[in-house]
């Protein structure tokens, strides 16, 4: 429980689902721990919180350096805040591009320009992008999600090979489908939730949706110590869906 004590880690979209669930593991490893998010308000416990959208840059450089200065340095980044979309290239207007990629994509370059340098301080700093089977699966569907997550998995080599002689790993995590609000409201969405939910796990090889602790237990895992010869990687948590 305190393979992560004295190390310090920022959090983006943590204020629910897998951000929430990894916050709260590095928490209880040991980690002094901010989540940055549109809506810390929910955010409780030995957790530190600020706001912060990742499309404003200046939002982020200003919360980045202030959650450092708190923490007192910064160890681990964990890049996770995203959105959905669905539709194929037909159906989503280029605003509804720009948007996707300006969370999912520049989010994780605004933030990570803003911690790389406190990151090249520490020994054994660590990014940790939350990517998607969406990357190299070629789901239906989903052509602006899948494009976004594509630019992740590269970005997320691209910047490994750029900072590995600085001490700093850069790795992802490929989820599933997991049982997150996100898909909860997918669900809600839906004409009959109940029996949408049974038709999504059905899907699943397992037979049942990922949950965000196994998907936060590979970000730690990647975070940690332990991962210290592993940068440039996508660890899949899919349930056997795609693998990687
Ligand atoms: P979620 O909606 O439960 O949580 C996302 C969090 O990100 C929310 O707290 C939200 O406020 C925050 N956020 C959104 N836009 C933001 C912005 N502009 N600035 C700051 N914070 C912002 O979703 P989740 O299911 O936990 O998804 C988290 C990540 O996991 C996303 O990157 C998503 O693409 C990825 N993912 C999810 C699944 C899934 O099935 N749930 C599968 C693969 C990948």
């Amino acid at each position: 429980a305190t393979e992560l004590a004295g190390r310090t880690a920022l959090v983006t979209g943590g204020a629910s689902g897998i951000g929430r669930a990894t916050a709260e593991l590095l928490a209880a490893r040991g980690a002094l721990v901010t989540v940055l998010d549109l809506d810390p308000s929910t955010v409780t416990g030995p957790l530190l919180a600020r706001r912060a959208d990742v499309t404003d840059d200046t939002e982020v450089r200003t919360a980045v350096a202030a959650a450092v200065e708190e923490m007192g340095g910064l160890d681990i980044l964990v890049n996770n805040a995203g959105i959905g979309a669905q539709g194929t290239v037909e159906d989503n207007d280029d605003t509804q591009w720009q948007r996707v990629l300006d969370v999912n994509v520049l989010g994780i370059v605004r933030t990570s320009r803003a911690a790389l340098p406190h990151l090249r301080a520490r020994a054994g700093g660590a990014i940790v992008n939350t990517c998607s089977i969406a990357a190299t699966a070629g789901l239906p569907q989903r052509a602006l999600y899948s494009a976004s997550k594509g630019a992740v998995l590269s970005l997320t080599l691209a910047m490994a090979a750029d900072h590995v002689r600085e001490g700093v790993r850069v790795n992802c995590v490929n989820p599933g489908t997991v049982d997150t609000p996100w898909v909860g409201r997918l669900l809600d969405a839906a004409p009959d939730p109940a029996a949408e939910r049974a038709a999504l796990q059905a899907r699943q090889p397992t037979g049942r949706l990922v949950t965000a602790a196994e998907v936060a237990a590979a970000i730690a895992y990647l975070a940690s110590p332990a991962a210290g010869a592993t940068t440039g990687t996508a660890l899949a948590v899919d349930g056997g869906m795609q693998g990687l």
